[in-house]
């Protein structure tokens, strides 16, 4: 029996391989995906899209980000409230140049809707075929190409993309090793109808209480006045604490003194659901054998605030670029995919650097309140924080203790 055959399979059709197929399908390469749910489907998340990814919906092809804003159920997001542990609140606005009139800078969107959307789109394609409901077992390296079989086939790719989320088989095969607990956040999360006192213009809510540090409670509030509330925390901070975290979540609710008078009257509407966060303080070898690994499978979730969804999508973006070389040089080697890892590197190592430093900063209540009691009082500090959501090198200067002494120096840190 002939195997059937494909230039690339791709495992997975979360925001990292939808991206990818997107992005290699109008150049007529032939793609085969395996997804093992069937669509539309339920993904646990915090359900918030940033400005990284309307950037990428921007670059995808057919008007996708038009096609998002237009058709897709959200509602919009223009900014972060910040919650001290000493319960100060900041108000950070997204962009300084943002207007009602715009678009929003970021949105929170289910991920049964945003990825519905996203995969939805697949089907533009004749050169794309999906086995939905299958999940892959097993992936194989043969002499000219990848096969992958799930429980009922086996099909063959030149090229392999294990774009299969946290858990992913694609990882297994390459790195059988497991990376240590600190890499790894795990959140919980929930949606609720009637939480009260949301921010007016929908920022999304992070929480800093002092019993979670360096994690956070958060709330983002989601199309129909419901929100999504959830809890994120290192994996390594967990066997210290002597309830479950489905205990500690609900316990927050309904006793914490900032937390219980807001969900008073509110009634939750959906399970109480956990999943992991492979975080991008993980260094790992994203390609070898025919094969790159995106997204979750690649560890590429933001080690401060659990962005992954924009990271996911980014990795989408450089894997098509690189297998496009592969397939326009007609060559699959280790050498010509690394330059993934390179490209990779460039494009996070500093972001996730950074990301990890914040997060050792956040342990310090006394550092957190520091900063949130001064954005309260202070414009210019205000408008310091939001530019530092758009520029790398100002969100870098933000771990430098020099960066606070200076400031006091031009009097940027003192009362007004
Ligand atoms: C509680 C929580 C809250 C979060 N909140 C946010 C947030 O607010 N904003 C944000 O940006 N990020 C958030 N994240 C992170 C975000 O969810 C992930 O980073 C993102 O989904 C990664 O996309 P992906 O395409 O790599 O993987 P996924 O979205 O996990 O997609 C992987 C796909 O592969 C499929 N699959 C898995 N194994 C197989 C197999 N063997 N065969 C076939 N198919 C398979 C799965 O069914 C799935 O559809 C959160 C994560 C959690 C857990």
């Amino acid at each position: 029996m002939s195997i059937p055959d494909f230039d690339l399979v791709i495992l997975g059709a979360g925001p990292a391989g939808c991206t990818l197929a997107l992005k290699l399908a109008p150049l007529g390469i032939r793609i085969a995906i395996f997804e093992k749910d069937i669509f539309p489907r339920e993904k646990i998340c915090g359900d918030a899209l940033s400005g990284k990814v309307m950037n990428i919906l921007k670059r995808l092809p057919g008007d996708a980000y038009a096609d998002f804003l237009r058709d897709v159920k959200k509602v919009p997001s223009r900014g972060i409230r910040f919650v001290a542990p000493n319960l100060k609140v900041a108000d950070i606005p997204f962009s300084l140049h943002d207007t009602p009139e715009q678009p929003a800078p970021g949105y929170i969107c289910t991920r049964r809707n945003f990825d519905t959307f996203l995969f939805d789109r697949l089907s533009a394609y004749s050169n794309i075929e999906i086995f939905q409901g299958e999940k892959a077992i097993r992936a194989e390296q043969v002499d000219d190409g990848i096969q992958v079989y799930s429980e009922t086939r086996r099909v063959q790719g030149r090229l392999l993309a294990g774009a299969d989320g946290a858990h992913s088989l694609v990882r297994k095969f390459m790195h059988p090793e497991v990376a240590g607990k600190k890499h790894f956040c795990v959140g919980i999360r929930a949606y609720f109808d009637q939480v009260t006192n949301l921010h007016p213009e929908n920022f999304i809510e992070l929480i800093f209480l002092k019993t979670l540090l360096p994690g956070y409670f958060w709330i983002f509030p989601s199309a129909g006045g419901r929100v999504n509330a959830g809890l994120g925390l290192r994996q390594d901070k967990l066997p210290g604490r002597k309830e479950n975290m489905s205990a500690l979540f609900l316990r927050l609710i309904k006793n914490d003194p900032f937390l219980a008078p807001r969900f008073k009257n509110a009634s939750q509407i959906s399970k109480t659901e956990s999943h992991i966060l492979p975080l991008g303080t993980y260094h790992l070898r994203r390609s070898g054998n025919r094969t790159l690994l995106l997204g979750d499978a690649a560890f590429l979730v933001d080690p401060f605030s659990g962005e992954g969804i924009g990271n996911a999508m980014a990795s989408g973006e450089i894997a098509a670029d690189i297998f496009l070389q592969c397939f326009n040089a007609g060559l699959f080697t280790d050498t010509l995919l690394q330059n993934y890892d390179l490209r990779i590197h460039r494009r996070f190592s500093n972001e996730f650097k950074t990301s990890a430093m914040m997060q050792k900063l956040a342990n310090s209540s006394l550092l957190f309140n520091f900063v949130v009691n001064k954005a309260r009082k202070s414009n210019e500090i205000r408008n310091m924080l939001t530019a530092m959501f758009s520029n790398e090198d100002l969100r870098k200067s933000l771990v430098r203790p020099g960066f606070y002494l200076k400031g006091m120096g031009r009097g940027v840190w003192s009362d007004e």
